[in-house]
């Protein structure tokens, strides 16, 4: 029998678990004989983390959730044969990752970037149970909080348990967020708000989906706020910015002429 490495009491990452790169965390909760996954990452590592799972003398019949914090093919690309491995649990997701996953759409979950080369197999993937804000998932004796925190994507989940927050693509710990991209349904005003709530959460551990586990400091997310405030009015974002006003007064300015004496 492997031995369970706890990140926290009831909580294992299979990165952390197995001392190897397996691709986005992946979060084992478990209460008792009952446990679920947040986020099962590529479809490659799937049978092994299932099977890692086993090994620490889980049994698979007791797995009652398997959650996708959003559509990204990195995140649920093994999601399909994580439900043939795991027929009794359910498979539970925000309905708007729901609708891309149902007849998935390729470019809003990064299956396809044409402009990098980047296609990727992701076969439909049904999601049972549509869960959002307010639902609570519960597991033994142990309550998951879920949250809704868009920004990255419309459907971007969150689960607080107790002082810890499983953040999904809202921070990492440098301060870098989620990918935002109008191809991708992002939405800085959503993101800032999101970041807002995570920044006052009563929560002391972000669990992010990429990178390591890391103390809530507020001033740092509030750094990474400030960021995206400015992005609101910057081109760097193009089409999810709200406006660039200064390029109305340039625009003036072009047409006064060019003075290499006067020309800042
Ligand atoms: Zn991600």
């Amino acid at each position: 029998m492997l031995a369970r490495r706890e990140l926290f009491p009831h909580v294992l990452e299979m990165n952390y678990q197995s001392r190897q790169r397996l691709g986005c965390s992946v979060y084992v909760v478990f209460d008792g004989p009952d446990w679920m996954i947040i986020d099962i990452g590529y479809e490659d590592t799937a049978e092994e983390i299932v099977d890692l799972i086993r090994q620490m003398d889980f049994s698979l019949a007791h797995c009652k959730y398997l959650v996708a914090t959003h559509a990204d093919v990195d995140h649920i690309q093994g999601m399909k044969r994580l439900q043939e491995l795991l027929p009794s649990a359910i498979t539970v997701g925000h309905p708007d990752a729901k609708k891309l996953l149902e007849s998935p759409d390729r470019i809003a979950t990064y299956a396809e970037i044409s402009a990098q080369g980047i296609a990727i197999d992701l076969p439909p993937i049904e999601i049972q149970q549509e869960i959002n804000e307010g639902d609570v998932l519960k597991l033994g004796s142990l309550e998951l909080e879920v949250w809704n925190t868009p920004g990255h994507t419309s459907g971007q989940l969150a689960f607080r348990l107790g002082r810890l927050l499983f953040s999904g693509d809202n921070i990492y710990r440098d301060g870098g967020v989620g990918n935002i991209d109008a191809h991708h349904g992002s939405n800085i005003e959503d993101f800032i708000t999101s970041l807002e709530r995570i920044r006052d959460a009563d929560v002391d551990w972000l669990l992010p989906s990429h990178g390591p586990v890391f103390r809530k400091r507020p001033e740092m997310i509030q750094k990474t706020i400030d960021r995206l405030k400015g992005y609101l009015y910057l081109p760097d974002f193009g089409t999810c910015a709200l406006g660039w006003p200064l390029l109305e007064e340039w625009d003036e300015e072009l047409i006064r002429g060019f003075d290499p004496e006067t020309a800042r």
